[in-house]
């Protein structure tokens, strides 16, 4: 995938449905249109089940609509094979999680090594990265810890370290301070903050007010429909 057009958002979904065969059949998102532009800083709040795992699911090219259209940098997705999704999901995207899907069994410096298998990172700039993103997220001190061994909020700096050591354009976050309590939830915030300072764009899914009314900008999703705050 090349680079946007000056022109196109980074993510515009298009009348997007989402539904699950059942019976019965769940609409998970009901004709949704979303345009974030590069740069932007978005959060989606809404209850439980109402659809905002299954969105980021499909801005993040892990899931894709049932119908309707989703363009990435202006690409339309639809047409992509499942190698070059993934392709596109290494280089381009980020994610974050709420339980911060660490891998147990290896070292911090490890999990932040990962990504860069699949993201076309050269093998010898591949340690340096992962060290100055380490360092980024002030856990220079943690490299050769195990994820056990750490706080909440320092696995989640881990996460973030992981989700953007490869460089990425977007960083999806789903719940990504639910697992931490309000001061180590700020400092995960702030960070988040400092990256979308630096450009990154940023769509984060909360339950917490307090997040969710940091942003500039705030939609809300109620069973499957979305509206702009
Ligand atoms: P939220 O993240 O807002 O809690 P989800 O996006 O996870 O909501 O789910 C929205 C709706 O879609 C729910 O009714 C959920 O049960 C349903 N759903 C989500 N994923 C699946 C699936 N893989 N199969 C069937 N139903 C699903
Ligand atoms: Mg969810």
């Amino acid at each position: 995938m090349s680079e946007p057009a000056a022109h196109s958002p980074l993510v515009q979904l298009r009348d997007v449905t989402r539904s699950f065969p059942g019976p019965p059949e769940v609409q998970a998102l009901k004709a949704v249109n979303l345009t974030v532009d590069a740069g932007d800083y978005v959060t989606i709040v809404g209850p439980s089940g109402s659809g905002k795992s299954t969105m980021l699911n499909i801005l993040g090219l892990l899931d894709r609509p049932s119908v309707g259209e989703y363009r990435l940098a202006g690409e339309i997705t639809g047409s992509l094979s499942e190698d070059e999704r993934a392709a596109v999901r290494a280089r381009f995207i980020g994610f974050v999680f709420q339980s911060f899907h660490l891998m147990p069994r290896r070292s911090v410096l490890d999990n932040v090594l990962m990504p860069m298998l699949y993201s076309g990172v050269p093998r010898k700039e591949r340690e340096t990265r992962a060290r100055e993103a380490l360092d980024r997220v002030g856990l220079n001190h943690r490299v050769d810890f195990f994820p056990q061994s750490l706080s909440g909020g320092e696995r989640q700096r881990v996460a973030v370290a992981r989700a953007v050591v490869s460089g990425p354009r977007l960083l999806l976050a789903d719940e990504p301070t639910g697992n931490l309590d309000q001061r180590t939830s700020g400092e995960v915030m702030n960070l988040f903050e400092e990256l979308n300072d630096e450009g990154l764009t940023l769509v984060i899914i909360t339950h917490d007010d307090g997040v969710a009314r940091r942003a500039r900008r705030r939609v809300r999703i109620t069973d499957g429909r979305l509206e702009e705050l």
